[in-house]
């Protein structure tokens, strides 16, 4: 086995988990869905069968104020528990193991009624808390073990109690929002008494044969956070109380230090469970930016943690552990933390899902059955849209012949996965090509299709997935050879001047912008990446954060845009802030607002604010969005072809690869 530590079991006394990895809380936005709990339970059973050794599920509120949101989901009374059968039954019948995760939001809800330690309003909701009474924190207390006694009722095998992140729990131990004067407030004890009695309490009432986690905040990332000292302390205090294992909790949700997104080097936060871990006797778990089972079997076979937790690359593959059990981890499909489908879209309040695995969320409703009269498909254009169709397609007993004209599948991801920071989209090809070949797609790379030999080929249809092409912008002087496209960039790697003017703003702007200020990307270094962040390994200071290392600027940018929008704030929402502050770092001046006029000798005109401006720069380079290719598909539609459009091709406004993606999984489970 390649994998031996990752699948040696582990025995916590009264139950054993039969490996080491652990699928994070996720929230999935089907929580408060109609008949959303069944879809949950589809959700959960195929994590289940896929092989993982325990699963939490997202946070449930036990109370009221303690909710994401007004509508949030809550486990407080006999009538919830019903429906949370749905979910562990059908874990239980893949031999899976479930622990709830009680999430309290404390001053991080997204309602009026949020309470905290004291009433400090959060920078990421608008609604400032109620500092709680002694009444409303015993009550609150309460609320936790009743949560976990009715999780113990629907049949969990344990909770996770949420300690970290900066919900309700951490702002009781960290003394930047406990500023209370009375016995849950000031010193460490009293800071830490909520936690220590949830714990002791829940463990008192459910005996000694259940789960609980406690997920500890190791490193706030914050100012007034907790010091190492402290969190030692109360890591071995939560052992004596009852808890059997402890998670790791990685940076407040307002700490502007990434913690997840791609740009984040792997296992980027494991120094600080192996150090935890050596002051504790229970099973350590560790978080953030795992997701390969090699890197997973590098920090368990090295000490670093008993467990290692993912989430998101179970959203990704469902099969991640059977996969590599079997030893095919290349057959893996890698969630390349871009946010997109799933963290993107639970802030939006939509459900979450992934970009590179449409059916995450969606199990019970994006099928692909066997066919029983199998076609013969032509798709041309390999890149996300058409390799996902081709996949999917012949997963149901299609035919497929994928045809491209480059000499490598992926389309533009081959571009992305050069962008520093964006190293990840790599392994989406990988996957890709591995599925292809599994699944005896007929790849035909280095062929510029046409509408004639297509029609030709005798296809019972032909789907058209042949992207996009960069607009070209009609401004005077743009004829000159210092204009360039971001493939002439990117691509081609055409030498740019140290003063560059791009226009257009949205993310292939910025990755631009990233890619002319970043010779070396920080994600491959670990050591430049946590002091360029401002990470303290040392932990000389309370939440762990220092001054940021800066990097010198290598070139002056301006980037542009018309819109008068905050420049960047099409981006992600919760990785659009990391690019933002990344290029403002490397002194790339943001404009919005900007009327275009002329490239002259000067330079490049532009109008901003009333005022014309003179930029005086050596390129200007154009990502001013695309335009999709429907050359060939008019051409087969007028000699009468049945023809299907997806992706860039089918309209490109909009366009990002998960639409991509998603467009050629839906058509294939029609078609
Ligand atoms: P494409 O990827 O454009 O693929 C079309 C394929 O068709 C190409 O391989 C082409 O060679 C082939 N083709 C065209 N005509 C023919 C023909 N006649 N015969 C044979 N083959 C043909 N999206 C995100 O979601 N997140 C990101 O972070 C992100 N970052 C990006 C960064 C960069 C620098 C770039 C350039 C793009 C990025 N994108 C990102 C966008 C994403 O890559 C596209 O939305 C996605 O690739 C579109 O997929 P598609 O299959 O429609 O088209
Ligand atoms: P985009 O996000 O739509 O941005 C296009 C930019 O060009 C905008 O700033 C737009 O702003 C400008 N523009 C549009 N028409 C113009 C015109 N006629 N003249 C001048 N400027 C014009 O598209 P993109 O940057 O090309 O990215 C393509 C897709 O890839 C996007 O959907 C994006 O989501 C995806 N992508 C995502 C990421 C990511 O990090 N998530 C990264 C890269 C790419 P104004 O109209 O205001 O000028
Ligand atoms: Fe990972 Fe992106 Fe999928 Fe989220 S959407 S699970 S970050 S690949």
């Amino acid at each position: 086995m390649s994998f031996p530590h990752i699948f040696e079991p582990l025995d916590l006394g009264f139950t054993t988990l039969k490996n080491r990895v652990l699928m994070g809380s996720m929230h999935m936005g089907l929580e408060e869905e109609k008949n959303g709990f069944d879809k949950l339970a589809a959700f959960y059973q195929a994590r289940a069968k896929g092989g993982v050794g325990l699963i939490v599920t997202g946070g449930i509120a036990p109370n009221f104020a303690g909710r994401v949101e007004p509508k949030g989901s809550q486990l407080s009374f006999f009538w919830h528990v019903n429906k949370h059968k749905k979910i562990t039954n059908a874990v239980h019948q893949e031999g899976g193991k479930i622990c709830l995760q009680i999430l309290h939001t404390g001053r991080y809800a997204y309602h009026p009624f949020n309470v905290s330690a004291s009433a400090i309003k959060s920078p990421i909701s608008p609604f400032k808390p109620k500092a709680l009474s002694e009444r409303g924190i015993k009550k609150t207390i309460n609320d936790f073990v009743n949560c976990a006694y009715l999780a113990q009722k629907a049949g969990y095998d344990g909770v996770e109690i949420m300690g970290s992140e900066g919900y309700l729990i951490n702002q009781f131990i960290a003394p930047k929002t406990n500023k209370r004067t009375d016995d849950w407030g000031g010193s460490f004890e009293n800071r830490t008494r909520l936690a220590l009695d949830i714990v002791r309490q829940t463990r008192e009432k459910v005996g000694p044969d259940f789960i609980i986690i406690f997920r500890l905040s190791m490193l706030d990332l914050v100012d007034e956070g907790s010091t190492f000292d402290e969190v030692v302390k109360l890591a071995k205090l939560l052992e004596t109380a009852g808890v059997t294992i402890l998670n790791t909790g990685i940076g407040w949700h307002e700490a502007r230090i990434p913690t997840i997104v791609t740009s984040v080097p792997r296992k980027a936060f494991t120094w600080i469970t192996e150090r935890i871990k050596q002051q504790v006797s229970i099973p350590v778990i560790t978080t953030n930016r795992i997701n390969t089972p090699e890197v997973a079997e590098q920090i368990l076979s090295s000490g670093q943690a008993d467990m290692v937790s993912m989430a998101r690359p179970f959203l990704a593959d469902a099969d991640f552990v059977n996969k590599a059990k079997e030893n095919n981890s290349d057959q893996i499909n890698t969630c390349i933390a871009c946010n997109q489908g799933c963290l993107d879209h639970v802030f939006q309040r939509q459900r979450a899902t992934c970009l590179v695995n449409p059916v995450a969320g969606y199990e019970t409703e994006l099928l692909f059955k066997t066919v029983v009269e199998p076609k013969k498909l032509a798709v041309v254009g390999a890149g996300p849209a058409g390799m996902a169709f081709a996949c999917y397609a012949a997963e149901r007993g299609h035919e497929i012949h994928l045809f491209d004209a480059e000499q490598s599948i992926g389309g533009q991801f081959n571009i992305a996965k050069t962008i520093p920071g964006k190293e990840e989209f790599y392994e989406t090809i990988r996957y890709f090509e591995n599925r292809l070949k599994q699944l005896g797609v007929h790849l035909h790379l280095g062929q510029t299709k046409d509408a004639e030999s297509l029609v030709a080929g005798d296809f019972d249809k032909i789907v058209i997935a042949t992207g996009i092409t960069p607009r070209k912008l009609p401004i005077p002087g743009f004829d000159s050879d210092k204009v360039l496209g971001y493939l002439d960039v990117l691509k081609h790697h055409k030498p740019v001047g140290k003063n560059v003017a791009i226009i257009g703003a949205g993310g292939i702007g910025f990755d631009v912008a990233c890619a002319l200020t970043q010779p070396k990307s920080h994600t491959l270094d670990l050591e430049h990446w946590l002091a360029y962040w401002g990470v303290d390994t040392d932990y000389s200071e309370r939440g762990a954060i220092k001054k940021q290392k800066e990097d010198q600027p290598t070139r002056k940018i301006y980037l542009m845009q018309r819109k008068n929008t905050k420049v960047g704030a099409g981006l992600g929402k919760t990785s659009g802030w990391v690019h933002r502050m990344e290029l403002k770092r490397s002194g790339v001046d943001m404009m919005a607002g900007v009327e275009y006029k002329a490239l002259t000798e000067e330079g490049l005109e532009i109008i901003i604010d009333g005022e014309t401006r003179i930029l005086d720069v050596d390129n200007v380079i154009v990502c001013a969005g695309q335009l999709s290719n429907t050359t060939l598909a008019d051409e087969l539609k007028a000699l009468g072809a049945d023809v299907e459009i997806i992706g860039g091709a089918s309209y490109a406004s909009e366009l990002d690869a998960k639409r991509a993606i998603r467009q050629g999984a839906e058509l294939a489970s029609t078609i």
